[in-house]
């Protein structure tokens, strides 16, 4: 019998290649009717036979395209109406504009076959683009996502590219950036002064290559911004390449063409090989197993940075030579955001590179490659940007009003929200100099221009001389404000991830977040719901002579940790020419030397006091240094310290635990086993607290999040024993462990908190 369904789509399904989609499915099923958009998804009416209908339905739940997101499926039974044919009806006008833009990805499959085809009109074309693939949140400037509010405007369609978008049943049907040689961008080969040196593509790509393998520095504009290119196998190359961008530890991330050369030096699990192919290619972090490239990628480190190419042109470039890696980081000096505006680039890199690739379309939103690492098949993120952003954080329940957070001021991604879901920016870096703040408030004016947003609630993080508390008052005026506290923001976002409802045991392990008593936290145990918080437990405080001095020089806390757990300062390495009795005088008057608890904090002071780290050139390097120290040991000396109820708090001695560390060291105990054995007495003096906090509520989930679980031993190794005790273990997959996520969190306590 034939029947009538009204089908509504919600998600990103607009801009994707949905109606071509739905019409093929249509025309295969022998369904009749139409699809068209409207302002939030696609509406289907669709006629037919009933078991063509159900087929029709699980093929639109099941095969949609790469790009699309599919939210939500509503279906209603109407009167038939007997149309007579399938058709792609015009969309309807209405002035609410459409919500979502697709992430930047990966050139697809048939794209790729296309550009290695020496017949096909695109061969070679670095500008190949289709319906399932290439450059999109990069490129629009406005909404709605039709070319002319794109970069690609300014480009005028040839008869043959016209005559593609305009067949549904053509894969490049409505795909906005399409392109081909005779109508589309170019690309460029200079030289750091400018000299034009090739227009050509496969010259160009033959030049970069050569160049490469002579050590020198290319600059290439990818999708989100410029890289930095050299050869990793190439000690000289590498060691200039960190001159010149002044970045003396950080480690590099590379490039290679195939997954088959990434196994031949990393170790890959079945995951992991998953999120490299991904459509997303992110850096993954990875086990090294053998040595190809060269050391001074990531000194002293076991661990190394990786993706595979996703441009076209960077897969042109590795199809040349399949054992070529090369260090592909992004184009900026240290600390500062990535290069993607061409004068700006070559303003910024041209002392760094000595040639550069670039093409005449404009990047209108920047974004960084994004960063992964996996643990037990599970994947975290390190930074969320390029692949995923700006694909929403989908919610059960809508939001009343527009909702803006503006994260935190390090790591920083900040927050919209509207409808029934949150979309996390790019990743933004640390808001300390002039030009990342210029760079984050034109990411918020255009976010809330092209996802249409008009906050009625602007949340911010309680740090009084964050940046983003202050811009947040600015922006909010007379509107509703709110100031969440860091590391209530931090469980609540995995709790929004997981759709918990129900109180945790939050774990929020970091360096810094402003507390409520004025003091900076970063080892709380939190009783916490999504609307409100207790501090259930926390690492006894101790002072940073200096502050912000002391968490770049760290060998400050080291001294603090001495000077308060009364053991002797001789035991502080790197006495020689510090200036020790003032630090002592600010430790004793208490000036200048604010009270921490950040669990960050506290592996710089011990990372200090084993002699690994003096004083740090990037964040949590001291940290990482001492990780990587553990991972040397063979075993551990068991270090039992016992939690003290103070006021309902149960307050873990920071004191006993940096005497406990000192007197292996005093019984000679090596270095990687002290710093281990520091790694476990962390993970069992936790697991007392949490385990003391379970008998007193019975709750037995627990979030862990913060910037210290990218710490590999203390994420694992804790996740594991929690699990062995039973509880329910909850950690976060879709946003990033460190301040890069919180934004979610302060979303979601935000709402809550409206009256
Ligand atoms: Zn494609
Ligand atoms: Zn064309
Ligand atoms: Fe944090």
């Amino acid at each position: 019998m034939k029947k009538h369904f009204h089908i509504r789509v919600n998600g990103i399904v607009q801009g994707v290649g949905f109606r071509p989609f739905i019409y093929r499915l249509a025309l295969e099923n022998n369904i009749k009717g139409y699809v068209l958009n409207d302002t939030e998804g696609v509406t289907i009416e669709a006629e037919g036979e009933e078991e063509d209908l159900r087929k029709f339905v699980r093929a639109i739940k099941e095969d949609f395209p790469p790009l699309a997101i599919v939210q939500e499926i509503k279906i209603e039974e109407k009167e038939v109406n007997h149309f007579d044919r399938f058709w792609i009806e015009k969309s309807r006008t209405t002035d609410k504009k459409i919500t979502f833009i697709p992430p930047d990805t990966n050139i697809c499959k048939d794209c790729l076959k296309e550009f290695f085809d020496p017949k096909d009109r695109r061969y070679h074309y670095p500008f190949i683009v289709c319906t399932h693939c290439g450059p999109r949140f990069s490129i629009v400037k406005d909404i709605p996502y039709d070319r002319h509010n794109t970069a690609m405007a300014e480009f005028l369609m040839c008869p043959d590219c016209k005559r593609e978008y305009e067949d549904p049943l053509d894969r490049r049907f409505h795909t906005q950036p399409t392109a081909c040689p005779a109508c589309g961008p170019k690309l460029f080969l200079y030289r750091n002064d400018k000299t034009l040196i090739s227009e050509d593509v496969e010259e160009i790509v033959k030049k970069v290559y050569q160049y490469l393998k002579e050590g020198l520095i290319v600059a290439i504009k990818g999708v989100g911004g410029y890289h930095l290119a050299c050869d990793a196998t190439n000690d000289e190359a590498v060691l200039k390449l960190r001159e010149r961008k002044r970045r003396p530890f950080k480690p590099f991330a590379l490039m290679t063409g195939t997954i088959e050369k990434i196994e031949e030096f990393l170790e890959v699990s079945p995951k992991e090989r998953e999120i490299l192919l991904s459509k997303e290619r992110p850096i993954l972090i990875l086990k090294e197993k053998k040595t190809l490239v060269s050391r001074y990628v990531a000194p002293d480190l076991t661990y190394i940075g990786i993706m595979l190419p996703y441009t076209p042109f960077q897969h042109f470039l590795f199809s040349l030579d399949k054992d070529l890696i090369l260090v592909m980081t992004s184009g900026n000096l240290s600390e500062e955001p990535i290069c993607y505006k061409d004068e700006e680039a070559f303003e910024r890199l041209s002392h760094i590179a000595d040639y550069f690739v670039t093409y005449n379309r404009e990047i209108v939103a920047h974004s960084d490659d994004s960063v992964m690492f996996v643990i037990k098949e599970k994947p975290f993120f390190i930074r969320r940007s390029k692949g995923f952003v700006p694909a929403p954080i989908l919610m059960k329940k809508a939001f009343p009003v527009h909702l803006f957070a503006s994260g935190g001021d390090l790591k920083n991604s900040f927050a919209i929200a509207k409808d029934k879901v949150v979309i996390l920016s790019q990743y933004l870096g640390d808001l300390e100099s002039p030009i990342t703040q210029k760079v984050y408030k034109e990411a918020v004016k255009h976010f809330l221009k092209v996802f249409d947003v008009h906050p009625e609630v602007f949340i911010s993080d309680m740090h009084p001389n964050y940046f983003t508390t202050s811009l947040t008052d600015r922006l909010a005026e007379r509107k509703l404000r709110i100031r969440v506290q860091h590391h209530h923001a931090h469980i609540v976002t995995v709790m929004a991830e997981h759709e918990l409802e129900e109180p945790v045991i939050g774990l929020s392990f970091d360096g810094t977040g402003f507390g409520t008593d004025g003091k900076i936290w970063g080892s709380e145990f939190l009783i916490a719901d999504r609307k409100e918080f207790k501090r259930a437990g926390h690492f006894s405080y101790f002072m940073l002579p200096g502050g912000e001095k002391a968490i770049k020089e760290v060998w400050r806390i080291g001294l603090s940790f001495l000077y308060q757990s009364g053991i002797p300062l001789d035991y502080l390495p790197f006495k020689e020419g510090k200036p020790i009795d003032l630090i002592l005088q600010m430790l004793e008057k208490k000036i200048n030397s604010p009270f921490a608890c950040g669990m960050g904090r506290i592996f710089d002071g011990i990372s200090a006091l084993l002699g690994i780290c003096e004083k740090i050139t990037t964040e949590a390097e001291a940290a990482q240094k001492l990780e990587e120290t553990a991972l040397k040991a063979r075993k551990f000396y068991k270090i039992e310290i016992e939690p003290i109820e103070i006021e309902n708090e149960l307050v873990i001695p920071t004191e006993e635990l940096i005497r406990k560390i000192m007197e292996l060291k005093d019984k000679g105990v090596s270095i990687s086993e002290i710093a281990l054995s520091f790694h476990w007495a962390i993970i069992e003096v936790s697991l007392k607290v949490v385990q003391r906090i379970r008998e007193r509520t019975g709750i037995k989930r627990v979030v862990l999040n913060g910037g210290s679980f990218q710490n590999r031993i203390l994420l694992k190794n804790l996740w594991e024993k929690l699990e062995k005790l039973g509880f329910d273990v909850y950690l976060p997959q879709k946003t990033p462990l460190n301040d890069g996520g919180i934004a979610l969190g302060q979303i979601i306590i935000g709402r809550e908190n409206l009256v």
